[in-house]
Formats: structure tokens, C-alpha cells, sequence
């Protein structure tokens, strides 16, 4: 299999058939074998029958749904663990994104050798509200990642099948995909500006909280693609510092102490003393730092792959 299209969608029963109509046509010119593999992430709009009733029209149809709505990011994992062509496209389901861009994404991935492309909705067809904050969001990507891309979280993107078996998509990491391929040493990573459209049918699955969980998750991508790993090399680190700081001033004020003892000086009571408060202090966020660090280890050790649970399929 040369292709694998796969298309998250939730809600999107208007848009779907008039998706599908169009990555055919696009590709009926080409000569490659692929698959669309649909992911219905719990649509409650009726998408699934629609797909039913239109799996006959489309012989390259597979789908997968899922019982609940778990995320884009549950729905793009689903289909890369599905996927079986040696390039795997991602693209949303709203008629935004144009199928014209595949064959030329993946030429770019055949001959130019990269191992993702992602697209740049270089003239977005979007409200400024959501325009602004993504270029903000795109420079600290950038910033934090050291990689040159415009537009990280465009949700057309190009991989070799490697690459999307390699990556691990957990909570909504999938607005930073470019730097968990890289972290998984798939690095050379490319762009193409691509066409973008208005969404025509629906409305955007994400609302205002885009902008508070973006950022969150860019915290835990940069945390997690440095530390993920190894927790305590962080928490350890911190914990033995704070810990070291309390211990060091503890034994200070308790040498002073006992030193104004033996030569009979008066001295207070340490434990009236603010230092005596600041030293235990820092001993106990010490050793809260690196408990932390342990039970990271440990979880990082027992845990597996994206959770979802699957309800139906439509196998092609
Ligand atoms: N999507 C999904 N599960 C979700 C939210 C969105 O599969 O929980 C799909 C959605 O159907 C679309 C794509 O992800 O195909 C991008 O979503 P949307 O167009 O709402 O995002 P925007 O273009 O506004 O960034
Ligand atoms: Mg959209």
C-alpha cells in the first residue's frame, strides 16, 4: 500500500461525504493504492450511519469508532496504529484542508527524503481571535522545540509509516507532533505551505480553552521530551538541592546553638528563630521533590500506550 489517509472527525456528518468525493477524485488520477481510514472520534450527530450508508460509494473506506469522544489526538493514534501504507496523510475532516496537497507531500517525503511534512496555512481562512494567539503559539513552540516550523499544529501533515508507529500521542499532544517525531529521532522535518479553506459545515471542536491548553501542553511537551524519561534527573536534583540548603543552614543555626551553650552565652530558643522555620522548610520540599522524582520513575515504568475504546469498524 503506497497511502494511508487518515481522517479524524467528530462531528462532522455534513462535511464527510463531500471529504471523502474529494480526496477520490484527487487521487483517481494517481497511480497509487491507498486507504481513507475515518476515525469517528463519538460523534453524536449521526456521522457514523452517514458513513454506513456511504461505505459502498468508497471501496478505499475503513473507519474506526470510538464509543466516547476522546480527542483528536486519541483519533489520530487509532489510525496510525491502523495504517499499513509507507506514507501515512493526516488530514481534518472539515473541507479545510485540501486533498490537492497529498500527492505532492508525498513526493516530498519519497524524494527529498524527510520524514514528516507538515503543512502551513500560510493565508488562514480563520477569525483573528484564534489567528493571534496561534502565532504566539507557534514562536514558543519554536522557541522551546529549536524546530523551524511556521504552523506546527496544522492538521495536515505528511509521515513516513515509521514515524507514526514510533510516536506516542497522549492527552492533546497532537498540536506538537514535529517535536515528538524529532524527539524520537525522526528529525528531518519539512514544510509546505498549503492551501486552507473556510470550515463550510459545523463549527471548531476547540473552543476558548485552546488557549489554555495549548500552552499547558507545551509545558508538558518540553518537560516530557527532556525529562519524560528520567523524572528524577529533575526532581532528584531539585529535591537534593532544597534538601542540602535545609540541611546546611539546620546544622549552622544548631552549631551556633550548641557552641553558645558549652560557653555558657545566652542564645534564643531556635525554634523561635524564622531560619529554623526556613530550614525545615526546605528540607521537607526537599524530600517532597524527591518522592516525586520516585514515583515518576515508577510510573514512567508501568505506563503503556493512548487509551480508547473501540465500538465498531467498517474494514474495507
Ligand atoms: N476532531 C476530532 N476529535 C475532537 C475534536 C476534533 O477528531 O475531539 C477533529 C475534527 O472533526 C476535525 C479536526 O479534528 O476533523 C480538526 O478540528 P477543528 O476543525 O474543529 O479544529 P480547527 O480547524 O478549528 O483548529
Ligand atoms: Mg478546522
Amino acid at each position: 500500500m503506497d497511502l494511508s489517509i487518515v481522517i479524524p472527525a467528530y462531528n462532522e456528518v455534513e462535511s464527510i461525504r463531500p471529504m471523502l468525493q474529494w480526496v477520490v477524485d484527487t487521487l483517481s488520477s494517481e497511480a497509487v493504492s491507498y486507504e481513507i481510514i475515518v476515525i469517528d472520534d463519538g460523534s453524536n450527530d449521526g456521522m457514523w450511519d452517514e458513513l454506513q450508508t456511504v461505505q459502498g460509494q468508497f471501496p478505499s473506506l475503513k473507519a474506526i469508532r470510538f464509543k466516547r469522544n476522546y480527542g483528536k489526538s486519541a483519533a489520530l493514534s487509532a489510525g496510525f496504529d491502523k495504517a499499513i501504507g509507507d506514507v501515512v496523510i493526516t488530514m481534518d475532516a472539515d473541507l479545510q484542508d485540501s486533498p490537492e496537497e497529498i500527492m505532492p507531500i508525498r513526493k516530498m517525503i519519497l524524494e527529498d527524503g524527510f520524514d514528516l511534512v507538515s503543512g502551513w496555512k500560510k493565508k488562514r481562512h480563520d477569525p483573528v481571535s484564534k489567528t493571534v494567539p496561534t502565532k504566539l503559539y507557534n514562536w514558543a513552540t519554536r522557541f522551546m522545540s529549536g524546530i523551524k516550523l511556521h504552523d506546527f499544529n496544522c492538521g495536515l501533515k505528511g509521515y513516513k509509516k515509521a514515524v507514526v508507529k514510533s510516536i506516542d500521542l497522549r492527552g492533546e499532544m497532537h498540536r506538537y507532533i514535529p517535536v515528538l517525531a524529532a524527539k524520537s529521532g525522526y528529525k528531518k522535518i519539512g514544510e509546505k505551505v498549503v492551501k486552507h479553506q473556510k470550515r463550510k459545515f459545523g463549527t471548531t471542536k476547540f473552543g476558548l480553552n485552546r488557549f489554555i491548553n495549548g500552552p499547558l501542553d507545551l509545558l508538558t511537551v518540553s518537560f516530557i521530551t527532556r525529562f519524560g524519561k528520567s523524572p528524577m534527573h529533575i526532581f532528584g536534583f531539585f529535591g537534593i538541592l532544597l534538601f542540602m540548603l535545609g540541611a546546611g543552614l539546620f546544622a549552622y543555626i544548631g552549631g551556633l546553638k550548641l557552641y553558645n551553650m558549652y560557653h555558657e552565652v545566652y542564645s534564643k530558643n531556635i525554634a523561635t528563630m524564622s531560619s529554623f522555620y526556613i530550614a525545615l522548610t526546605a528540607m521537607i520540599i526537599g524530600t517532597l521533590f524527591f518522592l516525586a522524582g520516585f514515583l515518576g520513575e515508577l510510573i514512567v515504568r508501568s505506563s503503556s500506550r493512548s487509551t480508547f475504546e473501540i465500538s465498531d469498524y467498517i474494514r474495507g
